[in-house]
């Protein structure tokens, strides 16, 4: 499960990107500035896959922040992106200088779009592992058409195939395989 420290000062604002985070499924943290988020940083593990972080925070703001996330060795691959509600093309320059992977100018994205772009900086596919009822027709269709058991078994090991569902943004598609929970095999899809 990827996990997100959200920091902002505005509790609006990070409760509901905290929703919309945990709803697809990210463990989520937060903080209401700088200096909190470094502290959850350096107690969090695992570190957390990505921070989203605003600019203007009263103990320190969000570039004071990167800054300090770049300069530890333990941190400075955390993904970091910038937030601003004022939109101002020096902000940007200097975010991206920073070494910000994103910055996004809160008055024109709206939090959907900026939950898909974080998950684009994280890079990994969004990727459901699910189970079927066994012995349902459908189920046992969807196995031949896939190339796995019909009884949904691993032929390595036996034990439960899943069907683990990935979405290709590039494709606009899901993508389905069969795979075993017990030794993570797939079963050959097409
Ligand atoms: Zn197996």
């Amino acid at each position: 499960m990827p996990k997100i420290l959200i920091v902002d000062d505005d509790n609006f604002v990070r409760n509901v990107y905290a929703e919309k985070f945990r709803a697809i499924g990210f463990e989520v943290l937060t903080a209401v500035d700088g200096a909190e988020a470094l502290e959850e940083i350096r107690r969090a593990s695992p570190k957390p896959d990505a921070v989203f972080t605003g600019i203007e925070m009263p103990k320190m703001d969000g570039f004071s922040l990167l800054l300090e996330i770049r300069r530890d060795s333990a941190t400075k691959d955390i993904p970091v992106v910038i937030s601003s509600h004022r939109g101002r093309k020096e902000d940007e320059r200097r975010a991206r200088q920073l070494g910000a992977v994103d910055f996004i100018f809160a008055g024109l994205v709206t939090p959907n779009e900026v939950v898909e772009r974080i998950k684009a900086v994280l890079g990994g596919l969004p990727t459901y592992r699910v189970a079927l009822n066994k012995g349902t027709h459908d189920a046992m269709r969807l196995a031949e058409d896939l190339d796995a058991d019909p009884s949904l078994a691993c032929r390595s090991c036996g034990n439960d195939l899943l069907l683990e569902i990935t979405y290709v943004p590039q494709e606009k598609c899901y993508r389905l395989f069969f795979v075993c929970s017990a030794c993570g095999q797939r079963a050959v899809g097409f």
